[in-house]
């Protein structure tokens, strides 16, 4: 009942109608970013871009964690299953290619032992059932898969598992993004599934230091119309700040328990996130004394720095950043489809190209270049 709300076409309306109103106030024209799959999903699926002046646009930015995830994890998954470890990851993420052109499905192909997991415990059950073989668990995304996999570090976890922690920090990677004299960002959409684990307040230094909007944003086309229009009212009233358009969701505080599970684990490094930069504090990194699980400590695994690593001609990178479109790569479409996926952002159901392909659009709709 709550959620029709937030589908209904007569509210849509009257804020898009706002949004009109509050974006003739201003003359500059405006870069908004999201950083989020799912935000872009619902922004595609529902035509929002269509809804908006002629002086907003709204970029999707590093937000899939299949797109951003290091090309030397994957690289180093592939080793570990030729050597006849077998590679529990998610079903996007087996299909995202390494230096070498090859996922992890292909070299299942080939024979390696790549199974498909939903979760943590469903690793954990996988090694139980064959405490004879070595398991690796390839955990990937940001602020909402990680504290499951701490709770289970916290509990010990099966002798025969370690893991390969490629798991991001949303908050500094927002910072990065505000930051940005390249992107040109006017403000950002903060992602309401990972913020509801990490909170608003660690996203509040990067106000500080840049002063631009954030507006913590829910899912449905509702939801998105209404953060839109809380960036332009704070540009509009010369008013930056923090803003939580998903109040059902997301607290200043986030949730403790998670946050202190998280901690008790994990340290925060530099992690390199895809086609973006390697970004300060934005790994999580086993601590010291969890480190046996680390699949790198275990096995001996080195890092190639083959972290980009995009095929010839593509523009994933760019597209990443939300500085190229999909359509304006000369892959998409042709020699890239979510068939046959080029690069990480045709692979994940999450990632722009995949969602641009899946809703057919195959023409700019770009509006303002800064
Ligand atoms: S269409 Fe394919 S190759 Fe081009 S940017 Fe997208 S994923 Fe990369």
């Amino acid at each position: 009942m709550v959620l029709e709300s937030y589908n209904n076409r007569e509210i849509a309306k009257k804020i898009t109608q706002k949004i009109h109103e509050y974006a003739d106030f201003i003359e500059e024209d405006l870069i908004f970013m999201h950083v989020c799959g799912s935000h872009e999903w619902t922004i595609s699926h529902n035509g929002v871009r269509s809804l908006l002046p002629s002086n907003v646009d709204i970029r999707p930015g590093p937000g899939c964690p299949v797109c951003i995830t290091p090309v030397d994890d994957i690289d180093n998954a592939i080793k570990l299953a030729q050597e006849g470890k077998t590679i529990l990851v998610y079903g996007d993420m087996s299909r995202s290619k390494g230096s070498k052109g090859q996922s992890l499905l292909d070299v299942r192909a080939l024979g390696c032992n790549i199974k498909i997991v939903y979760s943590i415990q469903d690793a954990i059950l996988n090694a139980k059932r064959d405490p004879t073989k070595e398991f690796i668990f390839f955990g990937v995304g940001f602020d909402t898969t990680s504290p499951p996999t701490a709770f289970e570090v916290l509990n010990g976890l099966p002798k025969n598992l370690s893991l390969i922690i490629s798991y991001r920090y949303m908050p500094p990677i927002v910072g990065s993004v505000l930051k940005s004299s390249v992107l040109g960002i006017d403000g950002v959409i903060n992602p309401g599934h990972s913020s509801t684990i990490t909170g608003m307040m660690p996203y509040y230094q990067y106000f500080l230091e840049t002063r631009k909007p954030q507006v913590f944003c829910g899912f449905e086309p509702v939801d998105l119309l209404l953060g839109i229009l809380m960036l332009l009212r704070q540009i509009k009233d010369n008013s930056p700040r923090l803003e939580n358009e998903y109040q059902r969701s997301v607290t200043w505080e986030g949730n403790k328990i998670a946050q202190e599970k998280l901690e008790k684990v994990f340290d925060l490094d530099n992690g390199h996130v895809r086609g973006v930069a390697t970004i300060p504090k934005s790994g999580f990194t086993l601590k010291e004394k969890y480190k046996d699980y680390d699949s790198y400590v275990r096995y001996g695994l080195s890092k190639n720095n083959a972290n980009e690593n995009f095929v010839v001609g593509a523009r994933c990178g760019e597209v990443i950043l939300g500085l190229c479109e999909p359509v304006e790569c000369p892959l998409y479409m042709k020699e890239c489809t979510s068939q046959k996926p080029k690069g990480p952002t045709m692979v994940s159901l999450e990632g722009t190209c995949r969602i641009w392909a899946e809703h057919s659009i195959i023409s700019s709709i770009k509006k303002i270049k800064k």
